[in-house]
Parts: structure tokens; sequence; C-alpha cells
């Protein structure tokens, strides 16, 4: 069978991306989701620091898929009376099978609805009043295709929800919300059949809606409310993290969604950097700064997924973004965290102030250290940027030989790419293989070449890849771009903003991969095999970010992400498509293959490297190492001791999450 590759690879983008849907798309019916302002103002900051400032008012009143519920309207004995079920298998270290704790909550176990000892309803209103009315009760968004028990059927709905439970936008602007299909576990799902039962599951059971004049408060109310009756803590952003971190059953959660504030620093000034800064609230996505940022001639790092959080799980987990290798990972970019800490208090952690808060909250994992409410980090110039448009490259058939030759031009462009990234560029590829995964593909999603203001020096740039191509008389396509302004250079790949392509649904593994594996022969070409296999035998997608994440960085930058970072030319996202249509059961084979085939073999195939635990497989082995690095993982334990000794904050996988598991209800225990 022969393939026109190019014509292959346009269709699998056409499927993969889905059509963009703009503020007036069906999710959100409001057209305002840039009003911001621009407020100009001299301020002082709270740490001493005289800077000009202006501030972006946020935009607070998005309109909701499922209008958020407040405490008051929703029939609480919903969620003590529903059974609950647990179908999520097992991960290394959390056991999901029962542990012999007692069904109603012993004082190791944090408490889940049923429990004797769970809080009344009179507490919950307490409570509800102390937070000024900011306390929502769990209805799954999916509650409108159910016909119990919260009575809200409503087909119209339903099918919305169902067309965009694979976007973005129709889980973050939700306040319980959250996108892992393994962790949504099919209990309250927009395809499951009406008649069954809308069940909390894993979802929250209480969230608190954190606003920018009330946060710290807020967030030290419900912490002694949930230290006080033993309550599970959720910190919840977007809801994008692949590891179901942003979630919890019988959790009371904190959302972060609307602390949107945006204030820019024209002249921050402390001992370790001088220059322009950006403040940012916790609940501030990529296409807020963005968007924000445009006309002020600068920009602050964010991912590839217009989306996803900046001062929540990205950039507490590392932040790769297309100018890793021009300035660093976004963890080692910023000057100030403000955090309430387990113990209510808030606090400011800087290089110099809380030093090893600081040092954990930039790069050691979201969801443990305390519940950040802002994140001042660096800004830069904006400039020109150079690109290139489908830098796209495809085996010619699906003959062995084709496929041979495809797979050698990927080993010699990973192992071009290492002066490529070193030079300061980057590079976004996907590869995958179709129909029936015979025949391989490569297709770029973003070139960026940030100091390059002609198409010449972007060919230039590409050259090594392009001739090393031609010699190998495998066929490209690729034209040189460049870009008047960062967010023209980011649309083009992403865009366009406010949501861009990105589908979120999905089975997730992942891989740093080391420069020294990828420039070594034998073990570059074990490598290109181990892709291959997974690939084209296994069903997978491989998103590759390739960037240094070593050569932009400032001198006497302290941050605690994975030192695998400094060494990897790549970060690949291994990506099993999720799909709702068929048998739950069939995902969660490819859930097992990616456990017990792809990753070890991925993980075996390349010594020195390491996951980015952002992007990783929530059954990850040795998840303290992959993850974190031993040495680092050391430090960033004490810092969990230090700052929430008793275990106030977890997540899987979280730094402490060792010392719990969950028993066979779901509940969190501390390990006996
Ligand atoms: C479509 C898509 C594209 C992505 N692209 C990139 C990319 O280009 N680069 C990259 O580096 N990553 C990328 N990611 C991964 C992303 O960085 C992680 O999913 C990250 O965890 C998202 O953080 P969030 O705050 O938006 O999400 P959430 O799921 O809400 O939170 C993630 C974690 O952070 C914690 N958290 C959130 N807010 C706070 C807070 N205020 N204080 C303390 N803890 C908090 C949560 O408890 C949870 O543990 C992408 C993810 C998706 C789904």
């Amino acid at each position: 069978m022969s393939v026109p590759g190019f014509l292959m690879s346009n269709l699998l983008m056409t499927s993969w991306r889905t059509a963009p849907k703009g503020c007036n798309g069906y999710i959100r019916a409001s057209s305002s989701c840039f009003t911001s302002n621009l407020l100009l103002a001299i301020l002082l900051l709270a740490g001493g620091i005289l800077a000009n400032v202006s501030t972006i008012e946020p935009d607070l009143d998005e309109p909701l898929l499922v209008e958020q519920r407040p405490f008051e309207m929703v029939n609480h004995q919903l969620y003590t009376t529903t059974a609950l079920s647990l179908l999520t298998p097992l991960a290394p270290g959390h056991n999901w099978n029962g542990t012999g704790h007692s069904l109603n909550g012993t004082s190791s176990c944090k408490l889940i609805p049923g429990d004797s000892t769970w809080p009344g309803d009179g507490d919950w209103s307490a409570l509800n009043e102390t937070l000024g009315g900011r306390l929502i009760a769990s209805v799954p968004l999916a509650a409108v295709c159910h016909n119990g028990p919260f009575n809200i059927y409503n087909e119209t709905r339903c099918g919305e929800a169902r067309e965009g439970w694979d976007r973005p936008e129709t889980h973050f602007v939700e306040p319980v919300e959250f996108n892992a299909p393994i962790f949504q576990n099919a209990t309250c799902d927009p395809f499951t059949s009406v008649d069954q039962e809308c069940e909390l599951g894993n979802y929250v059971s209480y969230a608190v809606n954190l606003t920018t004049d009330t946060a710290a408060d807020d967030v030290k109310a419900g912490l002694a409310f949930a230290t006080q009756h033993n309550l599970r803590v959720v910190i919840k952003n977007t809801g994008h993290d692949y590891l179901g971190k942003s979630t919890g059953k019988g959790a009371l959660s904190f959302w972060t969604h609307n602390l949107k504030n945006i204030s820019i620093i024209e002249d921050y000034s402390s001992d370790d950097y001088n220059g322009p800064a950006v403040k940012i609230g916790a609940g501030v996505q990529g296409f807020d700064v963005l968007d924000s940022l445009k006309e002020s001639g600068y920009l602050t790092l964010s991912g590839s997924c217009p989306t996803v959080g900046l001062a929540g799980g990205y950039t507490q987990g590392g932040g790769h973004s297309i100018l890793t290798s021009k300035y660093g990972l976004s963890a080692d970019n910023v000057l100030e965290w403000e955090v309430v800490t387990a113990n209510g208090t808030l606090v400011t952690a800087t290089p110099k102030e809380n030093q090893d808060l600081y040092f954990a909250l930039s790069g050691g994992g979201g969801g443990t250290f305390g519940v950040v409410i802002s994140m001042t980090t660096r800004l830069f110039e904006d400039r020109k940027v150079g690109g290139a448009n489908n830098f796209t490259f495809a085996a010619a058939s699906d003959k062995k030989e084709d496929v041979n030759a495809f797979w050698d031009a990927v080993g010699s462009l990973q192992n071009l790419t290492i002066p490529f990234v070193d030079a300061g560029n980057s590079l976004v590829y996907l590869i995958y293989a179709w129909p029936d995964r015979k025949v391989p593909a490569l297709t770029t999603y973003s070139v960026t070449v940030p100091d390059c203001d002609t198409t010449e020096c972007v060919d230039t740039a590409m050259k090594p890849f392009t001739d090393d191509l031609t010699a190998r008389g495998v066929k490209y396509e690729y034209s040189a771009k460049v870009s008047e302004t960062f967010l023209e250079h980011y649309n083009a790949s992403f865009g366009p903003i406010p949501y861009g392509w990105y589908p979120v649904s999905q089975v997730t593994g992942g891989r740093l991969l080391p420069r020294a594996v990828v420039s070594d022969e034998e073990m570059g070409k074990n490598l290109t095999a181990t892709m291959r296999m997974a690939i084209q035998e296994k069903g997978f997608t491989f998103g590759c970010v390739a960037s240094s994440a070593k050569v932009g960085l400032r001198e006497g930058v302290v941050s605690s992400v994975n030192p695998a970072w400094r060494n990897a030319m790549a970060f690949c996202l291994v990506v099993g498509k999720w799909d709702y249509s068929i048998d739950r059961a069939e995902m969660m084979k490819m859930q097992k293959a990616l456990t017990e085939v792809v990753q070890p073999a991925l993980d075996a195939a390349t010594p020195g490297g390491g996951c980015y635990l952002n992007e990783a497989n929530f059954e990850q082995e040795d998840w303290q190492e992959q993850f974190y690095g031993l040495e680092n993982y050391k430090k960033l334990r004490n810092v969990k001791d230090t700052w929430d000794p008793t275990g106030v904050f977890y997540a899987l996988t979280a730094v402490g999450s060792e010392d719990w598991e969950l028993d066979g209800d779901g509940r969190v225990c501390r390990k006996q």
C-alpha cells in the first residue's frame, strides 16, 4: 500500500485538531472573554519593592454550562447516600483495593461522605457563612445526562457536554470538573446511560470559589475546617492534570480559577533580578497573559496549550514552553510566590525569604506544599520570531524498507536537534502512524527560532535537517516564516487563543530523552526502535517538545525541577487517545499496555532520563526518582515535612504522598 505522506499527515491533523471555538462558541455564550481594562498605577509591593505596576482587571463573570450551585441549593443527602464505586486500577504504592481500614473513617483515614463523623449540614452551613457564600456543593457537569439523583436531566445540555467533553474549556470553567478520563471513572460522564446514577466517585464533595480579595482568608477558613473534620484537601485550577491530582473523593477543594489578576511591574527590583516582571493570580491561564501582554511589548512563558494554568501545576511542576531553550523552564523564572501554607498562614516565598518553600514551589509539583495565591515572574522583550510551517515527512509507503528509512530519519533528526536547541531554538513534533499503524509520519507543530527575524536565518537554522532528509531521499515539506510578535507565532502553532486546539482526554505517559542516548549510535537506534514499537505496535502517539532546559538558564537560578531536564534534548509525551465511544475496558487495556510494556521499555531505552511530573503515567514505577530525581526528592520531602508536617495536602505522586494510600472505598489513609 502506498500512502501519500503529506496528505496522510494533514488528514490526521484535521482529525486531531477540533475546530477552535472562540469566545462565542457553544460552551461559553459570553463575548467578553477579553474585556480586560488596563489600569496604570504606582504601588508599593508587599515585599517592599517600589515598582511601576499596571493592573489588568479580571473578568469574573464567565457563564458556566452547568451553573455553579451555591451550597444552599443542593440536597446534601445526595452525597451521603449515593453508592460509590472505584474501578480505577492499582497504582504502584497506592492501594486502591482496600487496606482493612474502618469504613467509618478512622483517624488514620480522611473522611468520605457517609462516614459517621462526616460533617453535618449545619457544619457545612456554618462554613459557607464564614466563606461569605462561596462554598459550592459538587454537581458534576454530566449530571444533566442522567435521570438521577440530581434530577437536572437536560437533553440539549447533555449533548453540549458530550460534544465538548474532549475540550479544555468545557472543564476549566466548572468548579469541580477535571480532564483525566481514568479518574473520571465513568461515574458521571455524558457517554453512559441516562439511567445510570450520576455518582460523585472521584469528584470532590465541596469547592471553595476563591476570589481575589478574599482568597487567603477563605483558604485559611477552609483549611481549619478540613483539619477539624479530618477531610481530604484538593487544589483545583483548570483540572488539566493528567494524573488526577486536582480531584479527590470526598475532598474539600480550593478552586482558583477566578484569581485572574495580572499586574505588569516595569521595574521589579531584588538582589537576584532587576527588570520587568508580571504578578499573576493563581487562576491566570496561558491565554490570559498572551492576550493581556500583546500590546505591552513583553511576553512571559506559557505552555503549548493556551488553557494551562500558569501559577498552578504548570510552573509549580516545571513548565516547558517553546522558549525553554532561550529562557529556561517557567519554574526557573519565578521571582515570588504568595502561598497559604497548611497552618493557614499567608507567606511570601522568594530566593531570599522562605527559601526552602520557594525552592519547592519552583518545580517540585503542585498540590502539596500550600495553596498558591499568586506568582511573580520575569517578563521578556517581545520581538519578531522565526519559524516554519508544516515541517513534515512520512514513510513513502508501508513497505519495510520505507518504514525503516523513516525511523532512521527520525533518529537522525533527534540527533541533529541537539545543536539546534543549544542555539536557543525549539521544535515541537508529533510522531504517529496511520492508517492501521502502518505508515509512520512526523509533523512539527512549531519550529521556533527566537533570535531570527528573516526567513534566511530560519533556513540556516533548519539546513542540517533539510540537508539530512534530502541526502536520505526522504521527501519533506517545509517553508520558513517570520512572525511580527510572539503571539502571532504562538497562534500559528497552538492557537487561536483563547482555547487553541488541544484535546484533553487521553492515556498519558512520557519521558525526557537524554542527549547522551540520542547522540549515541547504538542507544539512539534502540530509542527509535522503542518509539516505533510504542507507535506502530501499541498504537500510541508521541508528542515531543525539543528544547534545552540548560542553555537559557540564568546564572544562580535555584529551582527544584527534575535534574533530568538539564540533560535532556526533548520531552516526549506518550499519548493514547481516549475514545469514549468504545468499551472503557479497551481504554484500560491501553493504560495497561502503557504501564506494563511501553513506559518500562522507554525508561530502559533512556538511562539517565527521567519523567516530567506533569505529563507522566500516574502508575509510573519509582516515581520519586523518575519524577523528581532522588537527591532532589529528599530535599523536597524535607520541605514538605517542615511546611505540612501532618499531611494536610495530598495528591497522587506528589511529594509526601508515599505516606498515604487509598482504601477500597477511596479514602486517603495514612499507611500504618
Ligand atoms: C492540553 C494540555 C497541554 C499541555 N501543555 C503543556 C505544556 O506545553 N507545557 C507544560 O509544561 N505542561 C503542559 N501541560 C501539562 C500541565 O502543565 C499540567 O497539566 C499542569 O498540572 C496543569 O496545571 P493547572 O494548574 O492548569 O491544572 P490543575 O489540574 O488544576 O492543577 C494541577 C496540579 O497543580 C495543583 N495546583 C493547581 N493550582 C494550585 C495552586 N494555586 N496552588 C497549589 N497547587 C495548585 C493541583 O492541586 C494539581 O496537583 C499540558 C496539559 C494539557 C492538558
